[in-house]
């Protein structure tokens, strides 16, 4: 038995796939704490893990309005005040290897300073420096000037600073745009299959691509099922954090509303469902639902591209309408779109219109389904969970 430290950010879509693979490992004998802000502490320990709350608390909730180098200024900022304590705590603990989310510089940082291996575990879709060039440079600037240049500039003078000073305290420095949000490690678990990931095959054999970590979860008996009978499904959802659009799901319901479709919308925790105003009977709305047991029973799937859902889509071969957001979700777009198991949408063009017009193409043309099927096939294939703890195994065993 050896005993890891798993660290992780507080994100949902972070720590959903993480959770089977250390369930799985704790199965085998492992010894594995988790730690996480305490705000996770009752999702983390009901998964029957061990959980330890970071010594400094954060909520990542504040967006930086979608530009990926404020973000990951910001949470390079929150692992400089995390790390001394953090040490405190990992040093009395004394593990044998580290496992981080690609998205905790400190999870490697810790890996290093104790001279241990450092696992990545990434749960979102792989852009590196050894893959970077398959990625359409549009998307990229896209992604930069999502909140303005200046911004972007005084952000990265500020990650510099951050990452100078942690070499001189530490002598372990933070990773250089692009590889901050992958941030491979000794050997890197992604959660997708080496098809469905651009440029799979420029990436070397420490990226072990082990598909989709979905375990089962409870059936939830409050959700009404007999809802999603009598005509095409179509599930709506712009996943768990950037899903406050009001407009959007308006735009929706005046596009599916009515029809012969039985529509889902997933609308989140914050949005005003009053400001959604009258609901046809064919539309149900919802907070949050049983996502996986919901796609068991949908034809399409209206989603922002996120890669859990995105895989969770694949994984009961959906095809999709991705709508991005914010970050990799607009590679996931372009890839979806790409192997043919959907269409990633326009934002400009967004309306009730389009949004039919897009659904019935994809409802109407078998071609988005079988390209999903495809990629299930690769996705079941990779093996899940149980080939990630596979991998840490034979990996910690062969160091
Ligand atoms: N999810 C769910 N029910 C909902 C909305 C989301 O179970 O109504 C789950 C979904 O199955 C997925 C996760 O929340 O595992 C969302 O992760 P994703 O990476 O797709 O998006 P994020 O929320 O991180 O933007």
């Amino acid at each position: 038995m050896s005993k890891a430290l798993f660290f992780n950010i507080p994100a949902t879509g972070h720590v959903n796939p993480s959770l089977p693979l250390v369930k799985e490992l704790l199965t085998r004998g492992e010894d594995v704490c988790y730690f996480n802000v305490e705000a996770f502490r009752r999702k983390i320990e009901g998964a029957g893990i061990p959980f330890v709350p970071y010594p400094v608390d954060v909520d990542f909730s504040s967006h930086d309005g979608g530009n990926p180098i404020m973000a990951m200024t910001h949470i390079a900022a929150y692992g400089e005040r995390l790390l001394p304590p953090l040490l405190e705590i990992v040093r009395a603990e004394q593990p044998d290897y580290v496992i981080y989310d690609s998205m905790t510089p400190w999870g490697k940082q810790v890996g290093k300073i104790l001279g241990v291996p450092a696992i990545c575990s990434c749960t979102i879709l792989l852009v590196h420096s050894q893959n970077s060039n398959v990625i359409p440079r549009q998307l990229l600037t896209k992604q930069m000037s999502m909140a303005g240049i200046d911004k972007s500039l005084i952000a990265l003078w500020r990650y510099a600073q951050i990452h100078l000073r942690l070499r001189r305290g530490y002598g372990v420095g933070l990773p250089f745009f692009p590889n901050f949000f992958a941030n491979p490690g000794d050997m890197t678990l992604v959660y997708t299959s080496r098809l469905f990931q651009p440029g799979g095959d420029l990436l070397d054999d420490t990226f072990r691509f082990v598909g989709p970590s979905i375990a089962l979860r409870p059936h939830d008996d409050e959700f009404p099922f007999a809802h999603l009978n009598g005509g095409p499904v179509i599930y709506v959802s712009l996943g768990t954090i950037f899903n406050n659009r009001p407009d959007f799901f308006r735009q929706c319901i005046a596009a599916f509303g009515g029809a012969d479709y039985r529509v889902v919308l997933s609308v989140g925790e914050t949005l005003d469902i009053d400001a959604l105003g009258a609901i046809p009977e064919n539309v149900l709305v919802r907070r949050f639902v049983p996502q996986l047991e919901v796609l068991e029973r949908t034809d399409l799937f209206l989603t922002h591209g996120g890669m859990n859902s995105t895989s969770e889509s694949l994984w009961h071969g959906v095809p999709m309408l991705v709508f991005p957001q914010i970050g990799d979700q607009f590679f996931v777009a372009h890839r979806v779109g790409e192997l043919g198991a959907g269409i990633a949408l326009d934002a400009d063009l967004i309306s009730a219109d389009y949004l039919r017009a897009q659904a019935e193409r994809v409802l109407g043309d078998a071609s988005y389904r079988e390209s999903a099927a495809r990629l299930q096939g690769s996705l079941r294939a990779a093996g899940g969970y149980v080939t990630a703890a596979d991998e840490v195994l034979r990996f910690v065993g062969q160091r």
